[in-house]
């Protein structure tokens, strides 16, 4: 009988050893080894007792058949849903080019024990009849928080305080306040015990039709082979929430399980606590005030099928389920799904990749979706299904789109409009609330001309150029450098600069023309320290001030029914961030900042202040017409090669020793250039990052581009082998990510 041979990862807290090992299975546990069992190996001189991860198995030797040991015994059989996360480590490895214990430490949470932390409780201290009084009058106060979290208690008989405050924003002054009324007890350890049963919610809305043919036709896909994958297209408040949780409901009706991603669990509370009423015990959410051993109990409960359905951000991705059946990407267009860290995944694609190897459903969900998620609705690769109308008959907002331009050469040099002016004055008149977004996202240094609206963009590139203390303007994808400049090149003002105004002026400003208004500051600064962000969005809520002024945060997730007037300053700013996704962004931003007004029964109002009016990023979003402005999109992305037209692959290269990464970098875009024999590869940079330095340490960057996707990834695992087989690169951190 021919030998077998496994390939054994040691165990991942032994981070040097990142290649596999091979091991002998003998002949006794022929057929119980298989990829994803853990194994007892004989490991090193003195052949010490260790564990490893089975990533493979084959029947050649790479070395003399003597010289390999044999396996001593599995701890666990593969074949379960081990066996599926080492698959998914493995994909990941090649598809990002990280190592393979980055990938297995990215799919198997750290294994601690639970340190118990005591969790408090909230339970009813009065009747039921007495509890709805008090909820009743809380609710005419406007004592918004206070109402949310007494709503909670009456519904669900015990409130975890973790819950209440990630998910409800309570803040230990509304908990004080509700005990004191003698409304709520507050208690230190579950008063049920470990198997406390939350019930499910049983009051459900009836789907409309429109949802009704989603769910048919995506859970139609459990039949199909490979299964269906599909994109959830509606806006805001179209009932998108509801289809998933019926989809989450049909899959644990087949005996499987449900993983629902969402991109942050402090700005969609709202989403999370209705999984919670929905699923009961069922549910299990992954939240960041976790503890490591709480998430891997977590984790574990998944494993034994406890948990019926994960819900958290993209972590929550490798839960091990031993049936899934569905995958849901919530907001799929939004940043957070892509890792920062070694391997920099996606993860929609990761969503992708193990739907398919376990036969799960893999439904996107979005507003607004991601260019790449449209196109591949576009060419089949999802099934497209729509819900066109707000759920609830909520109008859509009126929005206007101002141009700045105008206003500076009518005498206007402040930075609200005589048009915000006047919407922001009939708000405070009619005792509404208003809220000021200023759009800041990815902010860089780009020259902006205040007379023409125009921007300086690099010649080779078609991005903003950036520039730097010196003067200088550079491009940050392909490094090209221009000399300072004093006059706009298109028009002659002199009125060019880079745009500085934050959220701390603008406060200034309302102050100055409505002394009368209460105002509230929402961003870095002022939510920093516990419960920041939970106070001022309560003290808001509470109608505690007339105006909230923020950046991208106040835009997410809340439900402030008294908001009438949603005024964008700077839209166009995040047009020219040096970055080919920036007009996604910016939509995506405007679209959902739009739509924060005008939910409740009042119509909403919304002013769009931009340089750049008749840009299609802006005009779309006030439109609200997606299609128009995916078309425009894919356009740009066709004549500049960038993705999903093509694909492009940034090696990012960090070291504090700036003279070995200068050094690095260019052997390595010289091996790509010269050495790597792959025609129609176009290589840019090295270049710095459009932050070059963090905490002195230096950081570089190579793009890489091709029209095709599996040359690309042949480039990668080329790129990787040179890296693992240079010593030099020892010091630097190289990360790969790719589109
Ligand atoms: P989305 O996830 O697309 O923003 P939601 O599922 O959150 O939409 O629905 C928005 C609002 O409309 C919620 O308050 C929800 O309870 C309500 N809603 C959703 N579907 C229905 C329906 N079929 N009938 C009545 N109300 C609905
Ligand atoms: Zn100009
Ligand atoms: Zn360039």
């Amino acid at each position: 009988m021919p030998d077998v041979y496994a390939d054994v990862i040691i165990d991942i807290s032994a981070r040097r050893l990142d290649r596999s090992f091979q091991y002998r299975v003998p002949e006794a546990l022929r057929g119980e080894v298989e990829t994803g069992s853990v194994v007892e190996i004989p490991f090193g001189a003195g052949d010490r007792a260790v564990r490893g991860y089975v990533t493979g198995i084959s029947g050649e030797p790479l070395v003399a058949p003597e010289k390999i040991k044999d396996i001593s015994k599995v701890l666990t059989g593969g074949g379960d849903a081990d066996a599926n996360l080492v698959w998914l480590a493995g994909w990941m490895r090649r598809r990002y080019g990280s190592s393979m214990s980055q990938a297995l430490r990215t799919v198997f949470p750290v294994k601690r024990k639970v340190t118990a932390r005591q969790e408090r409780y909230l339970l009813p201290a009065a009747d039921e009849e007495t509890l709805r009084q008090a909820l009743g009058e809380l609710t005419r106060k406007h004592a918004a928080a206070r109402a949310r979290v007494l709503d909670a208690v009456i519904r669900d008989g015990k409130l975890p305080w973790s819950l209440a405050a990630d998910r409800l924003n309570m803040t230990a002054k509304v908990a004080a306040a509700l005990e004191k009324a003698g409304l709520v007890r507050i208690v230190t350890g579950d008063p049920d015990g470990e198997k406390a049963q939350t019930p499910g919610d049983d009051r459900r809305v009836e789907l409309n039709a429109g949802q009704r043919h989603a769910l048919e036709v995506i859970s139609a896909g459990w039949a199909e082979d490979p299964p269906g994958r599909y994109l959830l297209h509606g806006v805001t408040g179209s009932g998108k929430t509801e289809v998933y949780m019926a989809l989450a409901e049909a899959c644990i009706a087949r005996g499987r399980q449900a993983i629902v991603l969402i991109p942050e669990i402090a700005l969609t509370y709202q989403t999370v606590m209705r999984f919670s009423r929905r699923f009961g015990d069922g549910v299990a959410v992954m939240n960041s005030r976790l503890s490591e051993g709480e998430r891997y109990a977590h984790m574990e409960r998944a494993r034994r099928g406890e948990v019926k359905v994960m819900v958290g951000p993209r972590s929550a991705l490798f839960a091990p389920f031993p049936n899934l059946g569905l995958i849901v990407v919530d907001e799929e267009h939004e940043p957070a799904y892509e890792s920062e860290t070694s391997p920099r995944y996606s993860a929609r694609e990761v969503a992708f990749a193990r739907g398919e190897r376990e036969k799960a459903l893999v439904v996107l969900g979005s507003a607004t979706p991601s260019v790449k998620a449209y196109h591949m609705a576009k060419h089949g690769a999802l099934k497209l299904v729509t819900l066109p109308e707000r759920a609830g008959g909520a109008a859509m907002p009126e929005v206007s789109i101002v141009d700045m331009r105008r206003e500076l050469r009518e005498g206007n040099r402040s930075i609200i409009s005589r048009r915000l002016y006047d919407e922001l004055s009939l708000v405070l008149k009619q005792g509404r609330q208003a809220m000021l977004f200023i759009n800041r996202r990815g902010y860089a240094g780009f020259l902006c001309c205040r007379s023409c609206g125009k921007v300086i963009t690099c010649p080779h590139c078609d991005v903003s150029m950036t520039q730097h203390r010196d003067g200088r303007l550079v491009c940050h994808y392909c490094g090209h450098t221009q000399g300072p400049v004093r006059a706009c090149p298109f028009c002659g003002s002199a009125h060019i600069g880079t745009f500085r105004a934050g959220t701390e002026q603008i406060e200034e400003e309302v102050q100055r023309l409505f002394p009368q208004a209460r105002t509230l500051r929402m961003d870095l600064d002022s939510t920093r320290g516990k419960e920041g962000h939970a106070r001022i969005l309560s003290a808001f809520a509470e109608h505690e001030a007339d105006i909230l002024i923020g950046t991208q945060m106040i835009v997410k997730g809340h439900d402030f029914p008294d908001v009438t007037l949603m005024g964008i300053l700077a839209a166009d700013l995040s047009l020219h961030v040096a970055d080919y996704r920036a007009a996604e962004r910016t939509f995506q931003l405007l679209t959902q900042a739009a739509g924060r007004a005008g939910r409740a029964d009042a119509p909403g109002r919304v002013v769009i202040q931009t340089y750049d009016p008749e840009h299609y990023a802006v005009t779309a979003a006030a439109a609200q017409d997606y299609e128009a402005f995916y078309e425009e999109e894919l356009t740009y992305r066709e004549m500049g090669g960038y993705p999903p037209a093509g694909t492009l692959t940034a090696i990012h290269v960090s070291c504090p020793d700036r003279e070995l990464l200068e050094k690095a970098c260019g052997y390595l875009a010289m091996f790509i250039r010269e050495k790597i024999p792959c025609r129609g590869l176009t290589v840019l940079g090295p270049t710095d990052e459009a932050v070059a330095k963090i905490q002195d340490i230096y950081r570089k960057v190579i793009y890489i581009k091709h029209a095709d996707r599996a040359a690309m990834t042949a480039v990668i695992g080329m790129i990787g082998r040179y890296i693992d087989a240079n010593e030099g690169f020892a010091p630097l951190t190289v990360t790969v990510e790719a589109d």
